[in-house]
């Protein structure tokens, strides 16, 4: 069971503590950043020193998981973009507080198409849901995720980030975006295609049944298994880390022993274990 503090308490958030939230207030934004361009991750935080500092986290925690376990996880996106949702072009001005582009794409209003694998995350939620106590705007979101710990959203983001990676790199890419023609090169490319497929899949209905327990109502309600996998990587992953955010334990061992076969399958070769 994950741990959620109460709401008289300081956040409601499981894994977040007050020691935390104070280290979050004392972070320099741009220094993040240029860190983060050293590793090759092109970084605008927004100044927000919650998302950087959530970032960052997870950014060790998967090198770490990755170097303990074998796991392809110690990749680096390309371009993360935290944005206020006036700056999207109007496709983009709902009420999404995270989403990752398949292909690259013109996402906000004044700037260039961003790479494909871009990371946004939007700036309000979160700032607002680290640093007060907006128990309702939390809650409302949680009942469908695979998980309450803090840092699950932006996690799931970066494990779409990493899934587009995994296939672009095994099928290669079809597209006209140059640069990841020059990145995923491959003379028979289908990549596109292929994460055309994963997003319309036919999930069975015990299958849907068992997620919905399992990583609740929201990736099955996409039938999209790029959803499942990063609901699913999200839920093992916070479920491996203990109260000061270390990793604790190989993440694959929290599946359960009736995961159905057919995703176990598909999550096991998406990981090449
Ligand atoms: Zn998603």
């Amino acid at each position: 069971m994950d741990r959620i503090l109460s709401s008289t308490s300081l956040t409601f958030k499981s894994g977040l503590t007050r020691n935390l939230v104070k280290d979050f207030k004392k972070i320099n934004v741009s220094e993040i950043e240029a860190d983060f361009r050293k590793l090759g991750t092109n970084a605008n935080f927004l100044n927000s020193k919650s998302l950087s500092g959530s970032i960052t986290i997870i950014c060790d925690v998967l090198n770490d998981i990755s170097g303990k376990y074998h796991l392809p996880l110690d990749y680096q996106p390309r371009m993360i973009r935290v944005f206020k949702k006036e700056e999207g072009i109007e496709k983009f001005q709902n009420n999404l507080f995270g989403f990752c582009n398949v292909d690259t794409k013109k996402v906000l209003k004044n700037e260039l198409p961003f790479v494909a694998g871009t990371i946004f995350l939007r700036k309000m939620f979160f700032d607002s849901v680290i640093f007060q106590d907006l128990v309702t705007t939390y809650e409302n979101f949680r009942k469908s995720l695979s998980s309450s710990h803090f840092l699950a959203i932006p996690l799931h983001e970066w494990f779409h980030s990493i899934h587009l990676d995994l296939i672009y790199k095994k099928y290669g890419y079809e597209g006209n975006c140059p640069i990841m023609k020059q990145i995923y090169h491959k003379p028979c490319s289908c990549g596109l295609k292929k994460i055309e497929e994963l997003d319309k899949c036919n999930i069975s209905k015990s299958d849907k049944f068992y997620l919905n327990n399992f990583l609740g109502t929201y990736s099955v309600n996409q039938s999209s298994l790029l959803e499942i996998f990063a609901e699913f990587m999200t839920k093992i992953t916070t479920k491996s880390l203990d109260e000061d955010l270390n990793i604790i334990k190989n993440p694959l061992d929290n599946i359960p022993k009736d995961f159905p076969v057919n995703l176990k399958k598909f999550l096991e070769e998406t990981l090449d274990v």
